[in-house]
Order: C-alpha cells, then sequence, then structure tokens
C-alpha cells in the first residue's frame, strides 16, 4: 500500500483502464459526450432532442457525466477490498449536499468538454445547471459538515463510507406570507434522482420492540436473545463521493426504510388487509422526513426510530457485507471506526455490543474493549438543551434489548468512577448514562469512545469545563479539537469563479487541494492592480446575485455599498435581533434627523434563515426582519441607502449564491454559545471582512487574519458567565443607550405593522426582560463596531487589502485540514493510492 498527501498530482486526470476490472470507460472528449450524451436522452428519457423536456436534458446530462465517475468508483472499491484499508465510517443524521452536477463535472475535469458538447447540440449548461434540485438531507451547519468532511476524505485517497438517511422528504421548503414563515414539504425526489443507485438486493432487516430472553448456549454459557414484534427493511441507495480529479470515488450510502413482506402482509385474510397495508405505510414512515429541528431535539418516537434504523443498517452492512465473510471481528478496530457525527447516532454503540455478543458470541468483556475502539464522538453544541436524552420507558419499549446493554455499560462504568473518585458519592449519579428517567447519549457517547472532540479551540475547551467536566477529569487525555472547515471545492472554486480564476493567475492552480498555498496571495494585498480586479470580482459577483434574486424571487437588490450579510439558522442565540436592531437604528436615526441621510453608509443587508416550525420565537423574528425591511425598503426619506434583502429557503444553492458576493459576514453569536460555525468560514475565504463576537472558530479566524482585519465587539466568555451570574439586566442597557431605547420603542410601536402595536410585542418584551442570549447586553458595543465598519468602507484599498488577506490566511479552515487532523488525532487511518 501507498500513501500520498492532499495536494498530490492535481494536474491530468489520472486515465481509467478502458478495460480490465470488468468495466469499460468512457471517452473523454467532445465527440464522446455528445454521442454518450444523445444515448442517455433517446435511449435512457426516450425522447428525441427536439422533443426534449428540460428535465429529460438536466438527466441525461447528469448520467452523462456520472458514466465518467463511476468506472473509477468500480476501481476504487475493488482497490479498496484489495488493500484492506482501514475504512472511516462517518455516521450522520444529516447530509446537507448541494446539488451534485457540477461538483461532478469539476470532479472528472469535464468542464471544457460538456460546455462545449452542449453548445454543439444548442443546449446551455447554466439552463440546465439549474434544473437540479438539490437534497436538502440537513439542517444547516451539522450536515454540511458532513458533506464537507465526505468530499475531503475522497479528495485526499482515504477511504470512508458516509452513512444516513435517505429521506424521503428534506428540510421543508421555506416560503414568506405577509412575511411570516411557511413551510412546505420537500418533495425532491418527485423529477428522478440521477445521482443514485438502490440496491434493494443488500436490504437490511431492522428489528424493533418485544422483549428478551435469557437461555444456556451449548457450552452452558448465559445468553441473550431479542424477540423483537416488528421490523422493517432497509434499503441501501449508494450515491457516489468523487475526489477532485485523483480517480477516486468513495461512496456515500444513505437507508431507506420498506416494508418487510412477510410480516403482516402473509398473514391477511380479506378482512385485515386494509390494516396490513397500513404496517406497511407505517413501516416506510421512518425514513419519509426530516426532523426540522437544529439544535433543539424534541425526542419523537420517530426520531429514536430513525436513528436506530440508519445505524443498525449500517453497522450490518460494513461486518456483513463490506469486510471479507471470513474476517476475524477481533481485529475490527483495525478495520474501521466509527465517527459518531453528535449524539444522533449513539445508539450504534449497545447495537455493536449486540452483535458482537448476541450474534457473533463475544464475551462481554472482549466485545466492549473492540467497541470502544471502534467508536469517536464529535459533540456540536455547548447549549444544554441540545444535549440528546431519551425516556428509559421509549428506549425499553423499541429497544429493550439495547437498554439491558446500556444499563450494564453504565453499571460497570459507575463502579469504575466509585473506584477512581473513592468517597465522591455525587460523581457516578452526575456522570451516570441511566439518568432517573432518561438515557443521556452524549455521555454513552463519551463512555464508549476512543476520543472526544469539539469542533473550534473555544468549543472544545467548554466542552472540557462545563459541559463534560467530570469526563475530563476521568479521562483527560480522551478529548481533543478539531476546528471545523469547509471543502475549497465547493465553496471557492466551483461557488466563485472569479475569484478562483484570479487566484490561480496569481499562485497557480495548486491551492484547490492545498489550501495553506493561499498565503502566497499575500503579497497581491499590497498590489494596487491585484486589489482593482480583486474589487472588480466582487462587482460581478455581487450583479450576479442580483440578477438570481430577481429572476429567482423578484427581489432588487442594488448592486453598489456594502453586501452585508448574515446567512444561517435562525436561533436565538445567533442573534439575527441584534442584526434588526441595527437596521432600525439607522432607520430611526434618519426618520427622527438624528442621522443625516447622506452620512449613512450605502447597505444591502441580506439574510437568509429558516426556523424549525415549532420554534415561535425564531418565527417571530422572522415576520421581524420582513416586517422592517417591507417599511425600509419603501421609505423615500432614505435614498435608497439601506437596503434589506431576505430571499426565502436558504439552502446551499443560494449559499453559493449570496457568499462570494459578500463584504461583510455577521458572526454576531454569544460568546460561548456557537460550537465553531462554518458559514463565517466560507464568508471569510471568499473575501468578506467578519464583524463578530468572540466566539467559536471566530477567535481562530482573527487570530489568522489579524485584529486589524476583522470587527471584534461584545462580551467575552467569562463575562457573559459573569454577568449571568450576578444577575442581567436587560433593561439597564436599553436606558443607558437612547438609540436602543428608540429602536424597541419604534417596534414596541407597530411602525412596522401598520400601526398594530401587538404584533411584536412579545418579542421587544422577551428582550426587555427574559432573552437569555444577552442580545441589548451588546448591542452598544455591535453599533461602535458597525461604525468602524463603515470607517472602514470608506477607503477602498485598505478594505480590499483587508479582503486579501482574509482570503489568503484562511486557509487552514479547508476541510482537508481538519480532516488530516482527525486521521492524525483520532482515527489513524491511512490514505490508499487508487493505481488506475
Ligand atoms: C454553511 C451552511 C450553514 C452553517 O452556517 P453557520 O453560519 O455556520 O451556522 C447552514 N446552512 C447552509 C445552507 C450552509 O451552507
Amino acid at each position: 500500500m501507498t500513501t500520498t498527501q492532499v495536494g498530490s498530482p492535481s494536474g491530468a486526470p489520472a486515465e481509467p483502464p478502458r478495460r480490465g476490472l470488468g468495466h469499460v470507460a468512457p471517452r473523454h472528449d467532445v465527440e464522446g459526450f455528445v454521442g454518450s450524451f444523445m444515448r442517455e436522452l433517446n435511449y435512457g428519457q426516450g425522447v428525441s432532442l427536439t422533443r426534449s423536456s428540460l428535465n429529460d436534458r438536466y438527466l441525461a446530462l447528469a448520467r452523462t457525466v456520472r458514466h465518467h465517475l463511476q468506472s473509477r468508483w468500480m476501481a476504487a472499491l475493488a482497490q479498496q477490498a484489495d488493500d484492506q484499508a482501514k475504512t472511516v465510517c462517518y455516521l450522520s443524521a444529516e447530509f446537507l449536499l448541494g446539488r451534485q452536477l457540477d461538483n461532478a463535472i469539476l470532479a472528472s475535469d469535464l468542464d471544457d468538454v460538456v460546455e462545449e458538447g452542449l453548445g454543439q447540440l444548442g443546449l446551455s449548461l447554466s439552463t440546465l445547471r439549474a434544473q437540479e434540485i438539490e437534497p436538502g438531507l440537513g439542517n444547516g451547519g451539522l450536515g454540511r459538515l458532513a458533506a464537507c468532511f465526505i468530499d475531503s476524505l475522497a479528495t485526499m485517497s482515504v477511504p470512508c463510507v458516509g452513512y444516513g438517511i435517505r429521506y424521503e422528504y428534506g428540510i421543508f421548503r421555506q416560503s414568506f406570507e405577509d412575511g411570516w414563515q411557511r413551510e412546505d414539504t420537500d418533495p425532491w425526489l418527485a423529477l428522478g434522482n440521477p445521482w443514485e443507485f438502490p440496491h434493494p438486493e443488500h436490504a437490511v432487516t431492522v428489528n424493533f420492540g418485544g422483549t428478551t430472553e435469557h437461555y444456556e448456549d451449548e457450552d452452558g454459557a448465559t445468553r441473550t436473545r431479542w424477540l423483537p414484534d416488528w421490523d422493517v427493511q432497509g434499503v441501501p441507495y449508494n450515491y457516489m463521493v468523487p475526489g477532485f480529479r485523483n480517480g477516486r470515488v468513495n461512496t456515500l450510502r444513505l437507508w431507506s426504510a420498506k416494508a418487510t413482506r412477510g410480516f403482516n402482509l402473509n398473514s391477511f385474510n380479506a378482512g385485515d388487509y386494509v390494516d396490513a397495508v397500513r404496517a406497511e405505510t407505517f413501516a416506510e414512515k421512518i425514513s419519509m422526513v426530516l426532523y426540522p429541528e437544529d439544535s433543539t431535539p424534541q425526542g419523537k418516537e420517530l426520531r429514536l426510530q430513525q436513528q436506530y434504523f440508519f445505524v443498525a443498517c449500517s453497522v450490518h452492512n460494513f461486518i456483513n457485507q463490506v469486510l471479507p465473510s471470513d474476517f476475524d471481528l477481533h481485529k475490527l478496530p483495525d478495520r474501521v471506526i466509527f465517527q459518531l457525527n453528535d449524539t444522533h447516532p449513539v445508539i450504534a454503540v449497545p447495537e455493536l455490543m449486540r452483535v458482537l455478543v448476541d450474534e457473533k458470541g463475544f464475551d462481554w468483556d472482549e466485545a466492549w474493549t473492540i467497541t470502544q475502539q471502534c467508536f469517536a464522538y464529535t459533540c456540536h453544541t455547548l447549549l444544554p438543551e441540545a444535549l440528546e436524552e431519551w425516556s428509559i420507558e421509549l428506549m425499553g419499549r423499541l429497544l429493550p434489548r439495547h437498554l439491558e446493554i446500556i444499563r450494564r455499560i453504565d453499571e460497570e462504568f459507575r463502579a469504575e468512577v466509585a473506584a477512581a473518585f473513592p468517597g465522591d458519592e455525587a460523581m457516578p449519579r452526575r456522570m451516570a448514562i441511566v439518568g432517573d428517567h432518561t438515557v443521556r447519549m452524549a455521555h454513552l457517547a463519551t463512555v464508549a469512545g476512543s476520543k472526544v472532540n469539539g469542533v473550534a479551540e473555544l468549543h472544545s475547551q467548554l466542552l472540557r469545563d462545563k459541559v463534560l467536566p467530570d469526563f475530563s477529569a476521568l479521562w483527560p487525555e480522551k478529548f481533543t479539537n478539531v476546528t471545523n472547515g469547509v471543502t475549497p471545492r465547493r465553496f471557492l472554486r466551483l461557488a466563485n469563479r472569479n475569484l478562483s480564476s484570479l487566484i490561480t493567475e496569481a499562485i497557480g492552480p495548486g491551492w484547490v487541494t492545498d489550501l495553506d498555498r493561499l498565503r502566497e496571495l499575500e503579497p497581491f494585498a499590497d498590489d494596487p492592480a491585484f486589489r482593482e480586479r480583486f474589487r472588480e470580482v466582487k462587482r460581478l459577483n455581487k450583479a450576479t446575485l442580483a440578477r438570481t434574486l430577481q429572476s429567482r424571487n423578484g427581489i432588487e437588490m442594488p448592486t453598489t455599498g456594502i453586501v452585508d450579510i448574515m446567512v444561517k439558522r435562525l436561533h436565538e442565540y445567533k442573534r439575527q435581533t441584534l442584526k434588526v436592531l441595527h437596521i432600525v437604528s439607522l432607520y430611526e436615526g434618519v426618520v427622527s434627523g438624528r442621522l443625516a441621510v447622506e452620512d449613512v453608509t450605502p447597505r444591502v443587508f441580506a439574510f437568509g434563515a429558516k426556523a424549525a416550525p415549532g420554534y415561535a420565537m425564531a418565527k417571530q423574528i422572522i415576520g421581524l426582519i420582513n416586517a422592517v425591511g417591507a417599511t425600509v425598503n419603501a421609505d423615500p426619506r432614505l435614498d435608497g441607502r439601506l437596503t434589506v434583502v431576505f430571499p426565502p429557503n436558504y439552502d446551499v444553492t443560494l449559499a453559493e449564491k449570496l457568499i462570494p458576493a459578500a463584504d461583510l459576514s455577521e458572526q454576531i453569536s454569544l460568546a460561548g454559545k456557537e460550537a465553531s460555525g462554518t458559514g463565517n468560514m466560507k464568508l471569510a475565504l471568499n473575501g468578506a471582512l467578519t464583524i463578530g463576537t468572540d466566539d467559536g472558530a471566530n477567535i481562530e479566524i482573527r487570530r489568522l487574519v489579524g485584529d486589524e482585519n476583522f470587527f471584534l465587539f461584545g462580551l467575552l466568555e467569562p463575562q457573559v458567565e459573569e454577568l449571568l451570574a450576578k444577575g442581567y439586566d436587560p433593561a439597564s442597557y436599553a436606558a443607558a443607550d437612547p438609540r436602543l431605547t428608540s429602536a424597541l420603542d419604534l417596534i414596541a410601536s407597530g411602525a412596522f405593522t401598520g400601526g398594530d402595536a401587538s404584533v411584536f410585542s412579545g418579542l421587544v418584551d422577551n428582550l426587555l426582560h427574559h432573552d437569555r442570549f444577552l442580545a441589548l447586553a451588546d448591542f452598544s458595543a455591535y453599533m461602535e463596531a458597525q461604525d468602524r465598519v463603515d470607517a472602514a468602507y470608506a477607503d477602498p484599498e485598505g478594505w480590499t487589502r483587508s479582503a486579501v488577506l482574509n482570503v489568503a490566511r484562511c486557509g487552514f479552515f479547508s476541510s482537508d485540514r481538519a480532516m488530516r487532523e482527525y486521521i492524525d488525532k483520532i482515527w489513524h487511518a491511512q490514505p490508499v493510492v487508487t493505481s488506475l
């Protein structure tokens, strides 16, 4: 086995074999492409070019491009089986992939061929590209991180299988009605999905419910078996995860629930036919819909079913279908690491124990030693309400054997704690996995995991000190940090082709797989000609965004002034309200005469945010942003200087349009609440300057780009703790800053709701009396920082210099670097070169 580094040969793609491993490779030229596209259209879709719909053409194009990856995929899989390399099994309830077509074209180096081939047929790539519906199989940062990680592992030639759920309906589609969020389902599969390969012949049976029973085996040992009372089939759908021009293609395997034949349907008579069919739809509900809660688990039964469903399928698939049939499971830790993306897949721990002990006949201690080496856990939060717990009653009813296993793990663990801290009786109780009424999944993950990591330096520190302090006292070496990253392929190379070309012209193309090389841009920050071209890129990207918003939503967006962007899920801790208060304060200032309109720096405030459908306050905040926007945009006294745009349905596709156009990135969470953020990284890499609190990865961004290229404001995490301890009195902040009083009064007066003062009274009342996230405490500092932004923007050369330095110094935030750290600190996996 040979190893390679990221950044290894990225020039010409390796030629796949034309014959050999049981497949033929497609031709990598225009003529070959056109022939292949026409065959897909005529025989795949069954239409001629003239009669074909846009969707026919898109599907034909997708399948044509897909051929180029498929032959490599087969080679990679064959190679991996031969090499017996350690595989990273990334278990995640969410993968927020974004559109596939452009990434596949980029990875297989087909840009020119596709463009020219389609041109010969009189078709346009950009029109066909727009036909793709993104798979919205995630809520936000956590799901997008999983997508970035599997992209990087493929690019680094590290064997990886991403395991997740093929939700029939992804994250809801958001629209606005009178400014209020409306949710519609996301039937993303309706027009066909050319990127997936179903394998019903490899379906896995997953059991639920019932009881357990003890029995004696032939050797007289007491063993346990689970007598479930219902089951469901998991059908795998495979997706290709191509590396960037390295001949490597990994697999993402998403599971879809199907009713089991023969469970109820076999025994029906005429009378219970309808019941039997209902049972089928019941089973299939498991993978029907993604839960739209971002960071507030609801403890719903169906959610636990989803978690166990995908994890049981994945563990079974890896052990019985990926590993060779004669594999000695004592060596399992040499061949696999199951990475737990938050607590959602933690039920995999008792599942692996059950498989080893009940099915494979291992004794308990042996199985536990193996299991502990096979898992590692990534924690994604600091909010106590986001730590998943399941009621013991529900767990016992749905997964009785797993509850028994968890109880035994818990008993042995508490004995270990008692021995390590003799005399401290509170400690084992605090650390218990099984509490009075619930099973604490984060504790189970920490006990079982070989490593536990946070996702930014501050977050990992707070995880040790505040969230899991007892565990870090017991096992300090278990805790580590890996700061998140984003894939430069999607978020720079594809999303910002203008900037990519400029960078490549300056420093060559190597940065795409070795993002630290962006450092070589630093000297260009002092080159006026380069800065002018950098500004031209921003202008072009703003114009593209304006066109997109116009055609997508009929939104008018000015292309001059600061493009000030806040895009992320709507949550009180992220503090979109602070942003709104800034806008309202500027508006109020002009209307009241406190500010001269000519002194207001022109800005476009762009928001993108979905609120969890059950999160009333978040939906109020969306209503407020839209109400303020409607009023501000229409008021002639502002002379068009302030514009609020809030395109609905923020998703990866929209992110790819908004981010390249940004001048200013709003990262204004309350210090100590945002685990890392990745939107902050995407924006900085695209040349936006950050206005941000000392939170999450903002801290690392600021350290890298330098204080003078970052607008820091707000309370520090220890100050937040101190303030909360002594008692936060929001009204005192309002009283101390007349701009804040006026802004709150204006909202409360009904000025944005046609005079109806009741609409946002709850929201204002919350800010003034309850807000756990201290928005008012940071208001004055935020306003002062925004003044610094305006002053800096008034000097275009200085601003551009800072923007270029942000790009040059943020190479660290590549997900390739994050993957390298997981490999070195946690997984100890090795890249495999696919020999083609
Ligand atoms: C990157 C990304 C996120 C995460 O944004 P944060 O600002 O880190 O919360 C959420 N949604 C989408 C669509 C993204 O691309």
